[in-house]
């Protein structure tokens, strides 16, 4: 839809959206009417750069010309049909998935969130069947993040945040440690603690990859106590750290993994692979979804991981993210440029308030997010060239000057 078409203005469409809406988002002054590649339209056909890819989603670029046609085709046979029916999207998906990642089962879902859910589920099943009725608790990391829903608020170890405060209880069966520290999720197991979670990097916590030492750490500690590991993959699947899977980065694999954000190439669609012997935890009436494994998503989300892989946008987000981070480190009040492939964050000095970055990246038609008070993340579509990170570079230069001056 557009603007013009609905006899609108932009300031008709914010004054309905202010007295309809449950507002929980602090928005851009910004109608995004259309899109494509490295680039989001205003309502005027303005073009922003945009390096947050609807977060870490639009990984093939906006409106990819083969999810769109891929999208077409289905919508038009067979929209909607839920779990009974066998269709084509979704067996190809299936095996697509797993083929490439190594894994041996799939399960899919709508979203990160609800992936999340799925993989704590089977977890917890998996250890009260075979082990003991006390045996469903994961150890997760402080200032991890899994999602919104009342499993996954309760996996993300914020209990002063805004994802758990005012919520009540949490759900019980989950214990908090430190990430990138071996030691404190030895000491957090005990008897009753089936699993292991974390994200391979931490996105909302600040952009911290897991050391080398950590991830494979983990691992060992898994296989010797007979613990599942699961990994959160969210935001990192589907290329964006350089590998096709982030925990590819590290040479392990996990128990479980969830992915969603960037395999559906706009569409919304989660799921998670596990090993046979976790995959045994569910069986008929013991998960389930309407929506899940959607055949118009699942084309979706088969031509896009199709155009991540033949394109190698695993090795452009490597080659990118070296040559973007490195350029980035020469911004004045750097205090770190962390990140995996095009996962990067950028810590600033207390000089330097992130969000009067965003903003002023944003006036300067680039766009960016914040994560608290001195970072900057950036999660750009994994076509983008050096080009890209120039323009990119120059205008968060420009912004960080000018706001050094403003104080
Ligand atoms: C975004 C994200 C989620 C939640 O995904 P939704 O699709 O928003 O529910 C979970 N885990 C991680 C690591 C994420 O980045």
């Amino acid at each position: 839809m557009r603007l013009k078409d609905c006899g609108l203005t932009k300031e008709d469409l914010k004054e309905i959206v202010g007295k309809y809406m449950i507002e929980t988002y602090e928005r851009f002054d910004f109608v995004a009417e259309t899109a494509k590649d490295m680039y989001l339209y205003d309502e005027n056909g303005e073009g922003y750069l945009d390096f947050y890819a609807g977060i870490a989603v639009n990984s093939a670029g906006s409106c990819n010309e083969k999810v769109v046609a891929a999208v077409k085709e289905q919508i038009s046979d067979v929209m909607h049909t839920f779990n009974y029916p066998y269709t084509i999207p979704q067996a190809l998906l299936a095996k697509k998935i797993c083929d490439t990642i190594g894994m041996d089962k799939i399960f899919f879902q709508n979203s990160g969130t609800e992936a999340n859910e799925a993989m704590i589920k089977m977890a917890r099943k998996y250890g009260v069947e075979n082990f003991h009725p006390n045996k469903y608790n994961i150890v997760t990391a402080k200032m991890g993040f899994h999602g919104r829903t009342f499993g996954s608020m309760s996996a993300t170890g914020q209990p002063q945040n805004a994802c758990q405060k005012g919520f009540g209880d949490m759900a019980p069966g989950f214990v908090y440690a430190e990430y990138n520290n071996l030691e404190s999720f030895q000491a957090a197991v005990t008897g009753d603690t089936i699993a292991v979670m974390i994200e391979p990097v931490q996105g909302e916590g600040g952009v911290f990859p897991a050391t080398y030492e950590f991830m494979t750490g983990l691992r060992k500690l898994c296989d010797e106590k007979g613990l599942l590991l699961l990994l959160d993959e969210v935001q990192t699947g589907w290329c964006r750290t350089g590998e096709v899977m982030a925990y590819m980065n590290y040479g392990i694999k996990p128990d479980i993994v969830s992915m969603a954000k960037a395999m559906g190439g706009g569409m919304p669609i989660g799921a998670i692979c596990a090993s046979e012997k976790a995959a045994r935890a569910f069986s008929p009436g013991s998960h389930g979804t309407t929506y899940g494994g959607n055949p118009v998503s699942c084309a979706a989300s088969l031509a896009q991981i199709t155009e991540l892989l033949e394109k190698d946008l695993a090795g452009n987000a490597k080659r990118m993210g070296a040559y973007f981070a490195e350029k980035l480190k020469a911004l004045p009040h750097v205090r770190e440029v962390r990140g995996q492939g095009l996962l990067i964050g950028v810590e600033f000095d207390e000089k330097i308030e992130a969000v009067d970055i965003k903003h002023g990246c944003f006036d300067r038609k680039l766009i960016i997010t914040a994560i608290g008070s001195s970072i900057i993340r950036m999660v750009p579509p994994l076509i983008l060239t050096e080009e890209h990170c120039d323009r990119a570079y120059e205008i968060i230069k420009e912004t960080v000057e000018s706001c050094q001056n403003r104080k």
